[in-house]
């Protein structure tokens, strides 16, 4: 439905803001964008609905060259949600609301019922359709953002870091918002973000952006379980990387840079000093057969101090024991339940 086809945005000054990017969604599809600061995010939303025009390359929408379609086709097409949503301060809600469809011309009696359907939807009272945008909170302003953008009924949304500054609870509940939203109507949403769990959850496939080009465009599972490159995976975080692969691995099956083996009759002191200078939080035990025994990170070890003087008077006490060939997932339930951080690795090698 939406397609880049070896798109260049290249600033004044000659920044290049973005280069040569490929990409295509399809209708009805959530779609996050995320990568660093600068990294060509907003440029690459901002050229969809025409705010900025690609230096080289095109976009079509619908098979056709954006450049193409009349400029009120495009916005009865297309809505746009950015971080602190720019309500108009002088206008009610209601007339937030209807904005766009009074842009367009739509008839007053369906702009009252789009306003009376949009705020239910969002499970406001009705009452707030007649106050003014600075008599509701944050939250409640950002969802009228939401649903303002829904109110025209145009079919791709654009948003933009849409809840960025929010607390994180009201974020969460908008999140379960707009994904139920987009799901129920139908929606193409186009969403920036900088967080990747916010990604994770909404997302059906993922744009990762560095410097201006695509890194990897896939769904959260395949990015998750291959990520292209390093970038791509300190991106999403080790913890993230482990826990989304505890369905087919095994921990022999897993390396684990962060961590270093040691034998069990080893003394915490050595442990700990080892662990500093290899600057590494997690110990792999195996004894000399190299079947890992267990692992222990720094802060169990802290824990420990003073009621175990070996490594192995650790693992008796406090750590379970693994084989190589243990499914990741079973590993992983009883580490969460005692609260550590790392999973166990072999490495293969030694
Ligand atoms: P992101 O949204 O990923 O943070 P942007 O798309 O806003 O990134 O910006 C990409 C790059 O283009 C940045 O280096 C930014 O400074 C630059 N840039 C953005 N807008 C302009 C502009 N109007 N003129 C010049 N450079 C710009
Ligand atoms: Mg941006």
């Amino acid at each position: 439905m939406i397609e880049f086809q070896h798109v260049t945005k290249i600033y004044k000054g000659g920044k290049v803001a973005v280069e040569d990017v490929n990409l295509s969604f399809n209708k009805g599809e959530f779609i996050c964008f995320i990568g660093t600061s600068g990294s060509g995010k907003t440029t690459c939303m901002r050229m969809i609905n025409r705010m900025n025009e690609p230096t080289k390359g095109k976009i079509l929408i619908n098979d056709k060259d954006i450049k193409e379609v009349n400029p009120v086709e495009l916005r009865r097409k297309i809505g746009y949600v950015i971080q602190n949503i720019g309500l108009m301060p002088h206008m009610t809600i209601r007339e937030n609301i209807t904005l766009v469809q009074k842009l367009l011309k739509v008839d007053e009696q369906t702009r009252q019922e789009t306003a009376e359907k949009m705020i239910d939807l969002v499970e406001l009272p009705r009452e707030m359709l007649d106050r003014y945008p600075a008599e509701l909170s944050g939250g409640q302003q950002q969802r009228i953002g939401v649903v303002r953008a829904l109110a025209a009924n145009q079919d791709i949304i654009l948003m933009d870091e849409p809840f960025g500054a929010l607390d994180p609870i009201t974020r969460d509940a908008l999140q379960d918002l707009v994904k139920d939203l987009q799901e129920r109507l139908g929606k193409t949403i186009v969403f920036v973000t900088h967080d990747m769990d916010e990604a994770l959850k909404l997302a059906n496939r993922i744009v990762i952006m560095s410097e201006g080009k695509v890194i990897q465009f896939d769904t959260p599972e395949n990015i998750l379980r291959s990520p292209a490159n390093e970038f791509v995976e300190e991106l999403i975080g080790e913890d993230r990387l482990l826990q989304a692969k505890p369905d087919t691995t095994t921990v022999g099956e897993v390396m684990l840079k962060n961590a270093i083996t040691i034998t069990p009759e080893k003394s915490l002191r050595e442990a700990i000093s080892l662990m500093r200078e290899k600057r590494v939080d997690t110990l792999l035990v195996t004894d000399n057969s190299k079947i890992l025994k267990g692992f222990i990170d720094v802060e169990s070890i802290d824990k420990m101090r003073g009621k175990a003087s070996s490594v192995g008077d650790i693992l008796n006490k406090d750590v379970f024991y693994v084989k190589e060939d243990k499914l990741l997932r079973d590993v992983l339930q009883r580490i969460l339940k005692r609260g550590l951080k790392y999973v166990p690795v072999v490495d293969q090698k030694n």
